[in-house]
């Protein structure tokens, strides 16, 4: 999905239409020592040896696997009259976006 840098769009803080920048925000990093992380799975001594593991056997094959291909778009809008920041609520569902 193409996107516009700029668009016309409603601020609360203005209280009226003005230009806001599209960004799209970084998705930084999950910790590694999640629940159910394979990380952590590994610490406890889970998830290796032979037989039947439980629900970690299936999670072998399964972390191979991407089911879903679309995301939800997350965007920030950046009002340029007042400066301030606000996220999309609802997003459409996209493989990519591309803000030109
Ligand atoms: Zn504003």
């Amino acid at each position: 999905m193409k996107r516009p840098k700029t668009t016309k769009r409603y601020c609360p803080y203005c209280k009226k239409k003005t230009e806001q920048k599209v960004k799209e925000p970084s998705k930084g990093k999950a910790s590694s020592m999640k629940r159910g992380s394979k990380v952590r799975m590994k610490l406890r001594g889970l998830w290796r040896g032979i037989g039947n593991q439980g629900k970690y056997s299936r999670m072998k094959n399964q972390a191979k696997k991407k089911r879903k291909t679309t995301k939800k778009t997350n965007l920030m809008f950046t009002c340029t009259v007042c400066k301030k920041s606000k996220y999309q609520k609802k997003g459409k569902r996209t493989s990519k976006i591309v803000i030109e």
